[in-house]
């Protein structure tokens, strides 16, 4: 249920109803916008009489929210997210710019990799240390050196890092890391989940390989629930029959998920296609769907490289496509929305 509050509400009145509510044994999720304020209920809201509600003095309107997602929900905070990571933002008309390789495989390549992407505009570097592979003898990752070497690599360029974590116990390793990654295996592992909304580092959380939308908004409820807000939605392309390309990129996420959440979202083209020569192109559908931002995989050399090389892009075509991808976003920005 949500409460619109009247412009400027009495703070006494205010005060009064929150305390009512709170001993009613519902939770406040107080959203103050430009416009408005509203207060989200969460709880067992059924013995609530909207009537009663509906006829006090600060209260504009009230309506019951289906949906099992509420801080998470559109409804519940009307306004676009916008996280800060370093200096720079997420959401509100930013485009965020991760590249980097797939796995850090040495100092040496993340590095390079690093101050190739920031000369070509990437705002956010990054690269797996903790790798989920499908197979137990592929390359895991460097794990807690990965991490390491990805601090280095921050050092020496200033952009904020990016990178997975696959298991909660992993958290200690995680703290100079600017956002931690839950990967598309994970999406589901409410226990992880549980133990990042406990922490206060942006989240971006990618959509399973076969999970509806109302499945990853849970899962980005579970975090919001523990208390951490700041989650940024990632599509990477879901499982279908077609085998041509590693997954099928859902595209209509992205409008959908402005309807129905507040929440940044950015589109993650690499696993989508698979193959580097598609990334251009549905990198560049993404910023005309209206997504936040990306994730890309670069590698300096991805002939050779120990995870995703066939999808990751040559240093130099990144640098042409985030070209293009900051032209196409101001295209968008400076025209009017069609509906
Ligand atoms: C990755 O980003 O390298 C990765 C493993 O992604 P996903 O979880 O989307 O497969
Ligand atoms: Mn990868």
């Amino acid at each position: 249920m949500i409460v619109i509050l009247k412009k400027n509400p009495d703070k006494n009145q205010l005060e009064s109803l929150k305390t009512w509510l709170r001993d009613k044994g519902l939770d406040i999720h107080e959203s103050v916008g430009m416009s408005q304020t509203i207060l989200g209920l969460i709880g067992d809201t059924t013995g609530i009489d909207i009537n009663l509600l509906n006829a006090l003095d600060i209260v504009e309107d009230v309506k019951r929210v289906q949906e099992p997602y509420k801080k998470c929900n559109r409804k519940f905070h009307p306004e676009d997210t916008v996280i800060t990571v370093g200096n720079t933002q997420v959401g509100g008309g930013n485009l965020t710019l991760i590249a980097g390789p797939c796995a850090v495989e040495s100092e040496e390549q993340i590095c390079t990799v690093a101050k190739l992407v920031k000369q070509s505009g990437a705002t956010m570097l990054r690269g797996g240390a903790f790798k989920p592979r499908t197979s137990p003898y592929s390359f895991q990752g460097l794990r807690e050196e990965g991490i390491r070497l990805l601090e280095i690599a921050k050092e020496e360029t200033g952009l904020p890092i990016v990178t997975e974590i696959m298991d909660a116990s992993q958290l200690p390793c995680f703290k100079n890391v600017d956002v931690i990654q839950v990967g598309a295996r994970n999406m589901q592992n409410f226990e992880l989940l549980k133990a990042l909304g406990k922490t206060d580092k942006p989240i971006l959380l990618k959509r399973g390989l076969a999970n509806t939308y109302q499945e990853f908004l849970m899962s980005a409820e579970y975090i919001m629930a523990g208390g951490n807000e700041k989650v940024i939605l990632c599509e990477r392309g879901v499982r279908t029959y077609e085998t041509y390309t590693r997954n099928t990129l859902d595209i209509a996420l992205v409008p959908s998920m402005k309807i129905l959440s507040h929440l940044p979202v950015i589109i993650d083209p690499s696993h989508a296609a698979g193959r580097y020569a598609l990334v251009p192109s549905i990198s560049c559908a993404a910023v005309a769907a209206g997504a936040d931002g990306l994730i890309i995989e670069v590698h300096n050399d991805p002939e050779h490289a120990l995870s995703d090389g066939p999808q990751s892009l040559k240093p130099q075509v990144f640098d042409r496509l985030a070209k293009k991808l900051y032209a196409i976003h101001e295209v968008m920005k400076n025209t009017e929305d069609v509906l």
